[in-house]
């Protein structure tokens, strides 16, 4: 099916799936290449610095509750600057009420690097060997020959041609560039159809910095909305964190509801901040001065809401294309997400 003296992976996506599924080729024959869209690796498990500080404004830690995950982060990357969260997840309802931690969400230990999350994307590539070339949008795929496929990029330039494609972003991204492509396949319209299956929540990170201490239970890393009904969802406090923020400092992520989300989406930045910290106010107290700087990140596909099946998609795709990532898990989750890639990189392989 292959060149099998030198077959050639094209990864779509350098989030934690694709770059997981690049690893676990590392001993292979395959050459793995990996595009990314944005200027590095990690893809929502991301980290941006901001007045010197690291403050992760899309997945807060990742668990690690499986011997592959176990395998990979705590033995084949290097571990130092690994920091354990401490402190429970408290919850609160619509009305503001807020309660001790669930024992379900505070079982497993939470899992964050010193320097941010995307430490860990990171690290997995650099652990892969892979190539991966960054600030590299994939806008079209084109069949050159029944198993081999030629991918370009946004400025019409050809960035090779591979015998096989993982594609890694949410589904629906990849609907958007499978049909952006030409592809001669007679089952291409029932692979769109089970890919626009897929659908996302939208969600906005607000990130607000302090120049003092904000008042928090002292055993209390982070607060989740468990009624769903509140604007706010998740409200992290990066000062949890160690060696993130000085200890006359706060920094505080609120991830905002769908609901929330989809109501400001297009507002203007300066009402998006005054309402965010307004609702985030009612859960905790605030210094009347209001946050030093804010900034935000909104997530067009922040986590899905249903599981693909990647077996049904695979089989109507075109010979030689794979798909992992957490379109295929139906929560957004680092090390589920992990899994998939990993899983995917046995299919590549052959391997069941
Ligand atoms: C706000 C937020 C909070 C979260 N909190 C948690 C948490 O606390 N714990 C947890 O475990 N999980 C959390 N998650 C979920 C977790 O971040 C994801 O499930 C996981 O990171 C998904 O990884 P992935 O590789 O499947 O996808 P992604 O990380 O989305 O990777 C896909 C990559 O593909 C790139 N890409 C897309 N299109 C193209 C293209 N055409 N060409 C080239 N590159 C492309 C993207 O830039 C991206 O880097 C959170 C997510 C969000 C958004």
């Amino acid at each position: 099916m292959y060149d099998l003296n030198n077959p050639k992976l094209a990864i779509i996506g350098a989030g934690v799936s694709g770059l997981s599924a690049a690893w676990a080729l590392k001993d292979s024959d395959w050459e793995v290449s990996v595009f990314e869209k944005s200027r590095g690796p990690s893809g929502r498990a991301a980290t941006r610095t901001i007045n010197e500080i690291r403050v992760d404004h899309g997945a807060n830690y990742f668990k690690i509750n499986s011997p592959l995950l176990e395998e990979l982060i705590l033995r084949e990357l290097p571990n130092e600057d690994l920091i354990e969260i401490p402190g429970q997840v408290y919850l609160f309802d619509k009305e503001n009420t807020i309660s001790k931690g669930d024992s379900k969400i505070d079982a497993d230990i939470k899992w964050n690097y010193r320097n941010g999350i995307s430490e860990l994307g990171k690290r997995i590539a650099a652990c892969s060997g892979a190539k991966i070339l960054k600030q590299t949008l994939v806008v079209d795929i084109e069949e050159i020959s029944s198993s081999s496929w030629e991918i370009s990029s946004g400025e019409g330039k050809s960035l090779g041609i591979y015998d096989a494609i993982l594609f890694t972003p949410p589904a629906p991204q990849v609907l958007e560039l499978i049909s952006n492509s030409q592809i001669p396949s007679s089952s291409i319209i029932d692979l769109k159809g089970l890919l626009g299956e897929s659908e996302f929540h939208r969600q906005f990170s607000i990130i607000m910095g302090f120049d003092q201490r904000i008042d928090r239970p002292i055993d209390c890393c982070a607060m989740l909305n468990e009624d769903r009904k509140h604007a706010i969802s998740w409200l992290g406090f990066e000062d949890a964190k160690s060696g993130r923020v000085g200890s006359s400092e706060s920094v505080i992520v609120a991830q905002m509801s769908p609901d929330w989300t989809m109501s400001y989406y297009d507002s203007c930045e300066d009402i998006i901040y005054k309402e965010a910290l307004s609702e985030a106010s009612r859960l905790i107290e605030m210094p009347s001065s209001g946050p030093l700087w804010q900034s935000k990140q909104r997530w067009k596909y922040a986590h899905p809401k249903v599981a693909l099946d990647v077996d049904e998609i695979e089989e109507c795709s075109p010979e030689g294309w794979f798909f992992c990532g957490d379109s295929f898990v139906g929560r957004g989750r680092v090390g589920e997400a992990i899994l998939t890639g990993i899983d995917a990189a046995n299919r590549i392989l052959g391997v069941e």
